[in-house]
């Protein structure tokens, strides 16, 4: 993405970066509402507010991510809006909260600018400052529409994956995501006017599609995943499941593919040794030990990956 964009700063650890295209439509988005002030400047500072409040919004994402242990480094402005590129760990818990404080911060602001809403008079500051308090309540509403990805269908995600687990719920809000967004571009065709708001509508509706159809195809993988045999008797420290049987780690060097819990101390393939394994289902990375494996005696493993012992 920074190929894409320049950086604009880091606060808390984390780097905000404008998308390029941003600068070609805030040129266009600009000429298009000249008439709205009497002085052109409070076009600027109202398309200004505009991406502040998106990214305070993204930084709430982005905070909460990181307060449940998760990892978030980047934000990203671009025209549609932002991207807070969060991955809290695979906790439904952890998920809600990573995206419910994205509109949480929009709830807080409602508030405060709800009353500068109404102020009397009709100079542009009022008009900027009702736009801006309109803006809050716009965003808001939009984002939890239970949509996925919208913030509303990942919500709807995290909490029916309470109830049935990761793969199965991401594939019912994906599910629900194409519907809604087709519901979304017929909504927009239909009822909207030969304007640019609407061509936002629909690219909005179709950026939404197809990021529910890759969450959907997500969910497919992580489907088959979850229905995999699992090995008793050993679980993953962080996220405590069972890992599956079979061939599912690669060995850096040589590419071989085998049961890691088949072949806890080296590859099978080139002998090199491994101290770590990986959680296929959370990504924890923790000693075989901290799973509960109990580690061969040391000839058994020298015959296994085929040395002799010196
Ligand atoms: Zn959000
Ligand atoms: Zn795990
Ligand atoms: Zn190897």
């Amino acid at each position: 993405m920074p190929k894409n964009g320049f950086r604009l700063f880091q606060v808390f650890g984390i780097t905000v970066y404008l998308h390029w295209s941003w600068f070609l439509i805030a040129v266009y988005e600009l000429q298009s509402r000249q008439s709205r002030y009497h002085w052109f400047g409070w076009n600027v500072a109202e398309y200004l507010s505009l991406f502040a409040i998106v990214l305070m919004h993204e930084f709430g994402h982005a905070l909460a991510c990181r307060s449940v242990g998760g990892k978030a480094e980047r934000i990203v402005l671009w025209p549609l809006g932002g991207v807070a590129y969060v991955s809290p760990p695979m906790r439904p818990g952890a998920m809600l909260w990573s995206i419910v404080a994205g509109p949480l911060v929009n709830v807080i602001l409602v508030p405060i600018t709800l009353p500068l809403m109404w102020l009397p008079g009709h100079s542009d500051l009022n008009t900027f400052l009702w736009t801006i308090g309109y803006i809050n309540i716009a965003l808001l509403i939009f984002n939890m529409l239970p949509i996925y990805p919208l913030d509303g269908g990942k919500i709807l995600w995290s909490l029916l994956w309470f109830v049935m687990g990761m793969g199965r719920s991401l594939m019912v809000a994906s599910v629900i995501g194409m519907a809604g967004a087709g519901a979304l571009v017929l909504a927009a065709m239909y009822f909207g006017g030969a304007d640019q708001n609407t061509l936002w509508m629909l690219a909005i509706a179709l950026f939404a599609a197809f990021q529910a159809f890759t969450g959907f195809k997500n969910a497919k993988i992580i489907r088959r995943r979850e229905t995999l045999p699992r090995r008793s008797g050993v679980s993953c420290p962080a996220c405590r499941v069972a890992p599956p049987k079979g061939p599912f780690w690669v060995c850096s060097t040589c590419h071989a593919r085998f049961d890691a819990f088949d072949y806890p101390v080296a590859c099978p393939g080139c002998g090199k040794p491994h101290k770590w394994n990986t959680c296929l289902d959370c990504g924890a990375k923790a000693p075989f030990s901290a799973w509960g494996v109990v580690m061969p005696p040391a000839h058994v493993v020298i015959s296994e990956i085929g040395q002799s012992p010196s």
